[in-house]
């Protein structure tokens, strides 16, 4: 996809079908990626933090969340076609990943969420292998990414909050080829 800067972060000029599809492509063939989805909050911590930045530049796809960045591209002059946010992209991967019988790894958000949310998963998506699930709240991320190495799942779906979890896509990433993508808090809104 081409993408238009907002603030130098480089949104991809698509839309969320056309987005999806090529992530679920990529899925499919185990290529490395990493899926950002900024929203207005992100673009402006991404001003002060040149490492954050650097995060940002180098994801595979930097998707617009929420109606501010696509106001934002318009004031700009430019036109992005619609927002593509990280709670629906999720959704539609776990229904694609259900259908397509893939693997997926969660990790985030407080242990009574996850205790919500796993029979939520197993109902819902009965088909798509749940490979781990765990909170969001640890020491060291080591341990969790030698845990997804070894099971090389298709998906993973980090929701500790930003920054945290686009750090640590970018220094785990390459243990496993398949997506990354971070989720904000969108754990606690599937289980509850
Ligand atoms: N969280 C976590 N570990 C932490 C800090 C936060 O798992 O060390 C979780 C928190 O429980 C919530 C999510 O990360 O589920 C952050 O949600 P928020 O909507 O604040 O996301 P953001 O907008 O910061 O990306």
């Amino acid at each position: 996809f081409n993408t238009i800067d907002i603030l130098t972060v480089p949104f991809i000029n698509t839309t969320q079908e056309a987005f999806l599809s090529a992530v679920e492509d990529r899925v499919t063939t185990r290529k490395n990626t990493f899926v950002v989805t900024a929203n207005p909050e992100i673009v402006m911590y991404a001003q002060d933090d040149a490492h954050y930045m650097s995060l940002l530049q180098n994801a595979d796809y930097v998707t617009p969340d929420g109606i501010g960045i696509i106001k934002g591209a318009a004031i700009l002059g430019t036109t992005l076609p619609e927002r593509i946010t990280g709670y629906d992209v999720l959704l539609d991967l776990l229904k694609w990943g259900n259908d397509a019988h893939r693997s997926a790894y969660f990790v985030g958000a407080k242990q009574s969420v996850i205790d919500a949310l796993t029979p939520i998963l197993a109902t819902k998506y009965p088909n798509l292998n749940v490979k781990g699930i765990r909170n969001g709240y640890f020491d060291d991320f080591a341990p969790i990414a030698a845990d997804i190495a070894t099971k090389q799942p298709d998906m993973v779906f980090l929701a500790v909050g930003f920054p945290k979890q686009e750090q640590l896509i970018a220094d785990y990433r390459h243990q496993n080829n398949g997506l990354w993508m971070g989720v904000g808090g969108s754990f606690d809104v599937l289980s509850g």
